[in-house]
């Protein structure tokens, strides 16, 4: 299958009702490029379980609350294309703010609310970030009408958004796939290009506490702010400026738990030196890579 791609959200639409017509499966895949072997493990996903991928590249501003960080995000689109041809997927699109929006002319584009699990963590320290998170996603939606859709667990909060849209709108079917991690542990993201070689070895600071707290969990600690000391501790070995370090319920996710937890999801954000990061990891899992 040869890739096509193209930079107008419009056609891109087109084609995928195309697609629909013909009553071939559609597995869609959201990104904001700079794709690695993260992205590309949810491509390969979307190709086993539907006839096309479709992917989507779009830095998108309305979840950028910093302009400086909007600025510096990578962007290689001809490589990003031939990954994606290289991995069989069928279509890559991408467009312009005003081309996604046209009836914004120029103006806001009119946000749209996240849900109650976009309060704290990152929607703390991101303001506005799930609001514009919920709306280009539920345009991407709108204009794919995919089968299936994969998001990636290394953005925990971002998928309980996504999950709730789509219970919103009706559609499509969620698929979270598991954090890629490079060998040593760091989870991949396009912004680990940003990192000095210093930076990145400081960086594993973020998964190392993770796994600091999923070895306390084995051990038999359910105590949530203790498992919160042990990810504190890790962080505290490196020069990291933590974000927040918290361990959640993912049952009673908006709450910060207190006492014994029957199930817990640790989450990490930290910058690097100019670089934020973040990261998480189910305590209770049995294979925590
Ligand atoms: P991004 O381009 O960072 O917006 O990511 C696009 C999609 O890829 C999101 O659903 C991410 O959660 C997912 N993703 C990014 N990095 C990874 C990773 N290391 N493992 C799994 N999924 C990822």
């Amino acid at each position: 299958m040869t890739l096509l791609s193209c930079n107008d959200p419009a056609a891109a639409e087109r084609w995928c009702a195309l697609v629909r017509a013909r009553g071939e499966t559609l597995g869609f895949v959201p990104t904001m490029g700079a794709l690695h072997e993260g992205h590309l493990t949810l491509v390969r996903r979307a190709l086993r379980e539907n006839r096309h991928a479709c992917v989507s590249v779009f830095v998108n501003p309305l979840q950028f609350d910093d302009a400086r960080d909007f600025e510096r995000y990578p962007r290689d689109l001809a490589a990003d294309a031939r990954l994606l041809a290289a991995a069989g997927a069928s279509m890559l699109f991408t467009g312009e703010l005003r081309q996604f929006f046209p009836a914004a002319q120029g103006g806001a584009v009119p946000c749209r609310d996240p849900g109650p699990d976009a309060q704290g963590l990152e929607g703390e320290f991101r303001p506005g970030h799930f609001a514009g998170v919920a709306t280009i996603v539920a345009r991407l939606f709108e204009l794919v009408r995919p089968t299936r859709a994969y998001f990636g667990a290394k953005d925990y909060q971002q998928c309980r958004v996504v999950l709730h849209l789509a219970r919103e709108l009706g559609f499509p079917q969620v698929v979270v796939c598991p954090t890629s991690r490079d060998p040593d542990g760091l989870a991949r993201s396009s912004r680990n290009q940003l990192l000095s070689p210093a930076e990145r070895q400081r960086a594993l600071a973020l998964s190392r506490g993770l796994f600091a707290a999923h070895d306390a969990w084995r051990a038999g600690e359910r105590d949530a702010a203790r498992l919160e000391a042990v990810l504190a501790a890790e962080l505290a070995r490196e020069a990291v400026q933590v974000e927040y370090a918290e361990v959640r319920d993912p049952e009673r996710f908006a709450l910060r738990p207190s006492g014994a937890l029957p199930r817990a999801r640790a989450l990490i954000a930290a910058r690097v030196g100019r670089v934020r990061l973040i990261d998480n990891l189910d305590l209770a899992a049995e294979d925590p890579a």
